[in-house]
């Protein structure tokens, strides 16, 4: 039974992977810790539950990696997808401490596996979880769980004492009563605010009502928009965010990575006037995956639609919908109640415009498209070969970016400047500090990994002292 009578040293809101690397690392320190976590037991771990893989820096290859990925490399990696909107400082300590997790993360009970087939261009950079993100948590939990943390599901913190700089006591609704918990020092890492749709009708209008939420709906924000109005500076622009398309037929929450369609670069995409808006052959898929939510959220009614022909079904990952079938043009575009007319003249169009190459997926290849806007620039190819396929796809929103500042030692920083006296933050409700915008597959766990370990450790030595 947890007492909630007692004051902990470190109390821990959330239940992902930073929020348990916090509770493991205060707890290795010493620290009695209790853990918050909003979801019940089975749906535990919010987004961290869909992830696969972490961006770690080597100096060489693993059993599971294929070589070095030195902390250079990273940072160059890390300064290019955000376009410089980066705290270096934080990020260079980031990618520094990043090297120790792969073993840290390991003593903890996770297990790694090589990458397999259609992600394999991460195997050099990519640490994957053997058994995926549930597996990693389960592996987590065992290990809090042995150490004596105490773990509360169905445990939503609805309110925050913070006198100052300095927090006090926590209000948890648990069973339907309100509890007020007392702890000498604070994690937060209970996430984003991603699921929280009218947040994010605040920032994009009444086109965030079509959004998907590709992960957990208790990533609601409220914690931090607790401690951002008592007074924690907050970090980043609040529509950035990782976002990508996803199969339209995908569940408000929680899809995962089993509803994202990677075949934007075998066809056209069209919006429900039938018309394309945006070049589908850009660059290899990998890198341009992330910017399709944005292009599809500013689509009538956030809704577009991949058409593509028989040669190309077998070229992609499979997702967890088929696609759309129909031996004509015409009847597809029944399917999505577009007009036929006009997606046939679209796919016309596009006929005319491709010019004869090489096709090779794998590589930016000479396939492209002349005299046409948009232009596809590679893997154009004629859409001509019945039977016809088309998936719907909408914004699937993965994380938001806006959170608390924080500073090497994860601890939370004030909006009058001063640093909080027992508040630290890890994960996704602090990845503003280094994604301003922009994404790195694999750089989310890092972030919750790093800051998570470190956040505990600092509030257990804060709790201490
Ligand atoms: C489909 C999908 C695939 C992804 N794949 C990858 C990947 O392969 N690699 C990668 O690096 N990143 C990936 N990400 C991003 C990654 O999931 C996040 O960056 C990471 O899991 C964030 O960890 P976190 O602990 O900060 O948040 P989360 O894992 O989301 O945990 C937040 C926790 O806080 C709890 N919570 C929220 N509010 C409260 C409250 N008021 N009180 C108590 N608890 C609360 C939630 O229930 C949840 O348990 C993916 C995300 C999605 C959605």
């Amino acid at each position: 039974m947890v007492d909630l009578s007692k004051t902990y040293d470190v109390l821990v809101i959330g239940g992902g992977n930073a929020a348990l690397c916090a509770a493991i690392s205060a707890r290795r320190e010493g620290a009695s810790v209790l853990v918050l976590e909003a979801a019940p037991k089975f749906y535990r771990g919010g987004n961290t539950r869909h992830t696969r893989n972490m961006r770690c820096a080597h100096d060489a290859a693993t059993d599971t990696l294929t070589g070095p990925y030195s902390e250079e490399e990273l940072w160059t990696d890390l300064l290019r997808v955000t376009e410089g909107h980066t705290n270096e400082d934080l990020a260079r300590h980031m990618i520094h401490e990043s090297k120790e997790m792969l073993v840290w993360i390991a003593e903890q009970g996770v297990r790694f596996q090589p990458s397999l087939g259609g992600t394999l261009s991460l195997g050099r950079t990519n640490s994957f979880f053997l058994g995926g993100g549930r597996a990693m948590l389960n592996a987590l939990y065992k290990t809090a769980e042995s150490l004596g943390i105490d773990i509360l599901y169905e445990a939503p913190v609805v309110d925050l004492d913070i006198d100052g700089a300095t927090f006090r006591a926590a209000t948890a609704e648990i069973a339907g009563r309100r509890n007020i918990v007392r702890a000498a020092a604070l994690v937060a890492a209970c996430g984003g605010f991603e699921a929280n749709i009218d947040w994010l009708k605040e920032y994009w209008g009444p086109p965030a009502e079509n959004f998907l939420i590709r992960g957990t709906r208790y990533n609601q924000g409220s914690v931090l928009k607790m401690l951002t109005i008592r007074g924690v500076e907050q970090i980043g622009d609040p529509t950035q965010c990782h976002a990508v398309a996803i199969d339209a037929r995908a569940p408000k929450y929680d899809g995962g990575i089993i509803t994202r369609l990677d075949c934007v670069v075998f066809g056209i995409v069209v919006n429900k006037e039938g018309k394309r808006f945006y070049d589908e052959g850009e660059d290899v898929w990998p890198k341009r995956y992330a910017i399709w939510g944005r292009l599809v959220a500013a689509q009538p009614d956030q809704i577009a639609y991949i058409i593509f022909d028989a040669p190309s079904l077998k070229m992609f990952m499979p997702s967890c919908f088929p696609a759309i079938q129909a031996p004509t043009l015409d009847e597809l575009a029944g399917k999505f109640s577009l007009d036929a007319a006009t997606l046939k003249n679209t796919v016309a169009e596009f006929n005319a415009a491709v010019r004869p190459g090489t096709f090779d997926h794998t590589i930016l290849d000479d396939c492209r498209t002349e005299d046409l806007t948009p232009p596809k620039s590679h893997w154009a190819r004629r859409i001509e070969t019945p039977p016809f396929y088309g998936y719907p796809v909408r914004p699937g929103i993965t994380f938001t970016y806006l959170g608390t500042r924080v500073n090497k030692q994860a601890r939370m920083m004030m909006a009058d400047g001063r640093e909080a006296a027992n508040m630290f933050a890890a994960g996704e409700i602090m990845s503003g500090n280094v994604l301003g915008r922009g994404y790195a597959a694999g750089i989310g766990m890092t972030i919750g990994s790093v800051f998570g370990r470190i956040a505990g450790r600092e509030a257990a030595r804060n709790a201490r002292n």
